[in-house]
């Protein structure tokens, strides 16, 4: 997943992009809790601050306001390429011949191998061992007199799903690859919310005629909303959007727009209150739960959730079947991957360190259980067995997606079929590996009918295997490519810890 921002302020705004973007970037933790961080310009020289942790152990009061500039990037980490190390934190940084820049990336490219050889003949030595630092050296070391010239020269090589937001001297530019995978949005920040020296100005036109608007881009619609600003438009897929001081942002294309959008953004990934292809996203997941409960309809006491993400999925479940919503567990929202990641003992304790069952509520009760996918089917097992041991009569296991049959190679970290329960085992063994009474998936077609929304639009290949473009062979690559005969980092790269400074006019390099 990973969640990426950008901020634009306008000349006459105080230079708090980074602080901003930080707070932006707050709004999509829920992306990415490995590693977080910001870069911004302040028109002569771009600096950036990454580290391991969540966005608010990383980008806190002490760092923020030595970041000063109206042009700002955000990030926060999933892994799909490479280890959980500083150095794989983004976003990245790049000095090249041309042009110094920084890149934060949600998706996961499909040719990486490939362009490795591209770059320098495979010689080229990276810093960090991600598919994202392969595409920042690619576009630093073009050799086009523009970084635009050189996104339209590298992007229609680069294979896979990429959102990004890039930052150089003078731009913060959003991207999105040619079928859209991951998400991005533009947004507005209307004069007055931009700091001193941008109230008095009137309130423009929605194109930025005014230049004392700001602009922001966000993986989410929810990101706007956390700084005010209002959303304007999607990025187009294929589209290179450039966001300028005192100018409009100024549209190019490098390719046609394919869409495949991911399916599961709007099951699962994605927050509630985010909006996708005009549909809010708890609406769009309580009919999902409505459907859910057309196709399998189970006799019970009541629905409840696996909190959180299934509770939209479980209130449409019950207001279809005219069951009562209950809430049968609670979740511990603050433990965090890094707790359960170190060791295999911690990872198994995972749901119970998350979740617990009020046993008042489940004893003795039928239950329907509604969450949004099963991946290896452990999870879940471990949630019917403390629901069972804390006296619930009847488990019944509604699922608002399909069974996930084939692995994903577009930014969700299940690249191994063999990891997948349901490539390996029927509905029926499933149901059984789980413990649960019943087991029942939504349908493709009931995703459809509940997003009323046509098959075309959307990535469903996890769910049928029907990929929008034949996948490289490349792609079946093991998350560590780029870390097999890893060399020393290459000082030109950069390699220097917190803060990183660099940059200046890019002529004269
Ligand atoms: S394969 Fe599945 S998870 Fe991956 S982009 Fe397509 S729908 Fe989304």
């Amino acid at each position: 997943m990973c969640g990426v921002y950008g901020v634009m302020l306008p000349p006459a705004a105080t230079q708090e992009a980074a602080q901003l973007a930080a707070l932006g970037l707050f709004a999509l933790q829920h992306r990415g809790q490995e590693s977080a961080g910001v870069a911004v310009s302040d028109g002569e020289q771009l600096m950036l601050y990454k580290d391991l942790g969540l966005i608010s152990s990383v980008l806190d009061e002490r760092r923020l306001p030595s970041l000063r500039g109206r042009l700002a990037i955000a990030h926060c980490r999933y892994s799909t390429t490479g280890s959980t190390v500083w150095e794989n934190a983004q976003p990245t940084f790049r000095l090249g011949p041309r042009r110094a820049i920084a890149i934060g990336h949600n998706g996961n490219l499909v040719n990486t191998r490939e362009l490795l050889t591209r770059l320098h003949g495979g010689r080229a030595r990276l810093l960090a061992s991600t598919d994202t630092e392969l595409l920042t050296a690619l576009l630093a070391d073009d050799p086009a007199a523009d970084l635009v010239d050189a996104l339209r020269s590298v992007l229609p090589t680069v294979r896979g799903a990429y959102s990004l937001v890039v930052l150089d001297e003078r731009r913060v530019i959003g991207v999105r690859d040619p079928f859209g995978f991951r998400p991005l949005v533009l947004g507005r920040l209307p004069a007055g919310t931009v700091g001193a020296g941008s109230a008095a100005s009137a309130a423009p036109g929605l194109w930025g005629d005014d230049p004392s608007v700001g602009w922001v881009l966000s993986s989410e619609t929810a990101g706007l909303d956390i700084l005010g600003a209002d959303y304007v438009r999607d990025v187009e897929p294929g589209e290179i959007l450039i966001l300028e001081a005192g100018r409009e942002p100024r549209s190019v294309r490098f390719a046609d727009a394919k869409p495949a959008l991911c399916v599961f953004e709007l099951i699962y990934f994605a927050r509630p209150d985010s909006y996708m292809e005009g549909r809010n996203l708890y609406e769009a997941r309580r009919k999902m739960g409505m459907e859910l409960a057309r196709e399998h309809p189970v006799e019970a006491d009541f629905v409840m959730p696996v909190p959180d993400t299934g509770a939209p999925a479980a209130a449409g479940f019950a207001e279809a079947s005219g069951l009562l919503y209950r809430e049968g567990m609670v979740r511990n929202r603050y433990t965090g991957r890094t707790f359960i990641q170190p060791s295999q003992a911690m990872r198994q304790r995972g749901v119970t360190i998350k979740l617990n069952p009020l046993r008042e509520v489940v004893r003795d009760r039928r239950l329907v259980v509604v969450d949004d996918s099963i991946v290896r089917g452990t999870t879940t097992r471990q949630i019917v067995g403390l629901l069972r041991r804390a006296g619930a009569r009847e488990v019944h296991v509604r699922i608002s997606a399909p069974p996930i049959y084939h692995p994903c190679f577009y930014g969700i970290d299940t690249q191994v079929e063999t990891e997948l329960i349901a490539a390996t085992q029927t509905v029926e063994e499933i149901c059984r590996f789980i413990g649960a009474d019943s087991l029942g998936y939504l349908s493709i077609q009931g995703v459809l009918a509940a997003l009323e929304l046509s098959y075309e639009q959307f990535c469903f290949a996890c769910f049928d295997g029907r990929y929008p473009e034949p996948v490289p062979y490349d792609a079946a690559q093991h998350k560590y490519l780029l870390e097999e005969g890893r060399t020393a980092p290459d000082d030109a790269a950069g390699a220097v810890r917190n803060p990183v400074l660099a940059g200046g006019p890019t002529s004269g390099r």
